[in-house]
């Protein structure tokens, strides 16, 4: 069979072409034919499934031509090449193992962002309700998804969780998860060894497509290009594409227009910056996981509500925060108290020091909106007055730590329920009105950089 394999491959060659030919048939091993069945080692799932979904016919008439009475093809997997980077149990040979043949593979994904270990608040449940109804695997009812918010907010995460659950549920499913560099990187290795067919090949052949950081690929011409026929290719056979950005699609500088509208067309969904609940949740959950691997460790009161407090810009470095503490707590075994936080997190606590102050967020307020400043302090009820204030307040109560009273002294000494009323106004607005989504968005960027 073996000798006969050769030939076999050989025919193959003329009829796949060269270069396909070196992708798929050469990495195969025949390894026996029994009772009708032939049986190939193949270097990765991704390659048996690709051979067998491609190649399936073909390779059986020439076999059968040659001589030998085969019904049916199988592929092993060889468990000698894949390196798994992560020890844990995969499912998806598209996602994480890795072969020698660094085209074929997305990104190793990490255990830990699963959905289990996401905490949801409200600053994130539209875009966990989303990813978790993608993650069903059903049919294809938003294309594509596009997550978007700031750095830490838990993008990447929600993304990988949906990898996992796909894996899970739906094996059969190729899904491929990959962040936008590494998709140029792909890209431009391809077209540098002349694969640029079997790139696109395999982009075009996945189920799922999921591109983390999307923002990457803005001002690189054929990159994007490229990724905009991979995009439409994969729309049109109704499979799922997830992308997400640090900003909505119409914000990427440097994006063609045709696709960052070709992006709006299913479902767009931002996280929002987290709120002091949320952070409070993390913190107990991480905790809690920590806790696992450094021993149980005595926290005192008033510890979290003080981090979630003061570490509010990204749960990353919340979380680097906690995992310090442990560590420093288990290493010299004493509980974690107040003053071993200022100590240990000086560093972090300074640097997460707001810089924004109430009279900043009230003049670049007033000049968006187009209104006096002296009438966002003044008493003055009209809605174009009271709503630009409202939205003054709220940012007030989301970017600076000053305390609602101190807030109100700033706003003409206005009382603290003043304060409350508009940040809970504009906190209940957001909920469905996409435009003042946008302003605030920009206002926060504007006031951050
Ligand atoms: P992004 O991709 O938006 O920059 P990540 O998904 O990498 O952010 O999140 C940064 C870190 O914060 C990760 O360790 C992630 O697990 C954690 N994280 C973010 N949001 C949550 C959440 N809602 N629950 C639990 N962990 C979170
Ligand atoms: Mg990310």
């Amino acid at each position: 069979m073996k000798e006969n394999w050769a030939g076999i491959s050989d025919e193959l060659r003329r009829e796949v072409g060269e270069s396909n030919h070196k992708s798929w048939i050469e990495p195969l091993e025949c390894l026996a034919i029994e009772q009708g069945v032939a049986r190939f080692r193949a270097p990765s799932r991704f390659v048996g499934d690709w051979v067998k979904r491609n190649y399936h016919d073909q390779i059986l008439t020439l076999i059968r031509n040659s001589g030998s009475d085969v019904t049916r093809l199988d592929f092993v997997v060889s468990n000698a090449a894949p390196v798994r980077l992560k020890p844990d149990p995969v499912r998806s040979a598209t996602t994480t193992t890795t072969t020698g043949d660094d085209m074929l593979q997305g990104t190793v994904l990490d255990p830990k962002l699963s959905f289990d270990n996401f905490v949801v608040g409200k600053p994130n449940e539209l875009a966990h309700a989303a990813a978790r109804r993608v993650a069903e695997g059903g049919p294809v009812t938003f294309n594509p998804l596009f997550l978007y918010g700031g750095v830490g907010l838990g993008k990447t995460h929600l993304m990988q969780a949906i990898a996992w659950e796909l894996t899970e549920k739906r094996p059969d499913l190729q899904v491929l998860y990959l962040s936008a560099e590494k998709f140029m990187y792909r890209f431009v290795q391809a077209l540098r060894d002349r694969e640029i067919m079997d790139f696109k090949n395999i982009f075009r052949s996945v189920d799922v497509l999921m591109v983390d950081d999307v923002q990457f690929i803005a001002g690189k011409e054929s990159t994007q290009e490229e990724f905009f026929h991979t995009f439409n290719a994969l729309v049109d056979q109704n499979k799922q594409i997830v992308m997400s950005a640090d900003r909505a699609p119409g914000e990427i500088k440097d994006l063609e227009a045709r696709i960052s509208s070709r992006m709006q067309c299913g479902l767009v969904v931002d996280l929002h910056p987290t709120n002091y609940e949320l952070r409070l949740g993390i913190l107990q959950r991480k905790a809690a996981h920590f806790a696992q691997s450094y021993g149980s460790v005595t926290i005192n009161d008033g510890i979290f509500e003080f981090l979630a407090h003061r570490i509010s810009t990204n749960v990353r470095v919340l979380e680097g925060a906690l995992q310090r503490l442990f560590a420093f707590s288990s290493l010299i075994g004493q509980e974690i108290t107040m003053d071993m936080v200022q100590d240990c997190l000086s560093d972090i606590l300074r640097s997460s020091e707001r810089r924004v102050t109430v009279e900043e967020i009230q003049r670049k307020v007033a000049e968006h909106f187009s209104i006096r400043l002296s009438d966002m302090l003044g008493p003055k009820r009209t809605r174009t007055i009271a709503r630009p204030r409202q939205i003054a307040m709220y940012l007030s109560k989301e970017l600076t730590s000053r305390s609602l009273p101190e807030i109100g002294r700033r706003f003409g000494g206005r009382d603290h329920t003043t304060i409350l009323h508009g940040v809970r106004k504009v906190e209940e607005m957001r909920a469905n009105d996409s435009q003042l989504n946008e302003d605030i968005e920009l206002l926060r960027r504007l006031l951050e950089s």
